[in-house]
C-alpha cells in the first residue's frame, strides 16, 4: 500500500522524531501551523477516526494517552489544540489516521 505515513513510520520517507513507543509516532509537521506542530499516527494503518473501530479502538486509545506525554516533550505546559481533519469536507489530505498538536502560542479561539 502506498501510503505516505506509512512510509515515514518505517523510515523510508525521513521525518523529525519527538516520540516513539511500540504503538505509537510523533514526528514535527513539515509545513508548521503553529509555533509548534507535531504529528502523532499510530503505527498500523487506519485511514481516519471514521474508520475506528471496536477491533482497532484499542490502538487508538494508546495514541490518545501518548499525547500528553508528546505535549509534555514539546514543552507545551499552557495548553495546546489537538485535531484529527476527517474526509473530504474535514480536509484530511493524509489518509492514514493523525492528531495534529498545534501549540506554542495562543491560537485563535475560532478553530475554522
Ligand atoms: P491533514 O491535512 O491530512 O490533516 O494533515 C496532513 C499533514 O501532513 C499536513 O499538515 C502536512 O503539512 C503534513 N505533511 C504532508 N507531507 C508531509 C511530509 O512528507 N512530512 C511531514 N513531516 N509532514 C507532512
Ligand atoms: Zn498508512
Amino acid at each position: 500500500m502506498d501510503c505516505l505515513f506509512c512510509s515515514i513510520i518505517n523510515g523510508t520517507i525521513p521525518s523529525t522524531k519527538v516520540y516513539e513507543d511500540d504503538n505509537c509516532y510523533a514526528f514535527r509537521d513539515i509545513n508548521p501551523q503553529a509555533p509548534v506542530h507535531c504529528l502523532v499516527v499510530p503505527k498500523t494503518h487506519i485511514e481516519s477516526l471514521d474508520s475506528v473501530t471496536d477491533e482497532n479502538s484499542a490502538t487508538v486509545a494508546k495514541v490518545l494517552v501518548a499525547i500528553p506525554k508528546i505535549a509534555k516533550l514539546l514543552g507545551l505546559s499552557d495548553g495546546y489544540r489537538v485535531i484529527s481533519n476527517v474526509g473530504e469536507n474535514g480536509c484530511q489530505s493524509v489518509h492514514h489516521l493523525h492528531f495534529h498538536i498545534l501549540g506554542g502560542e495562543k491560537l485563535a479561539e475560532r478553530m475554522c
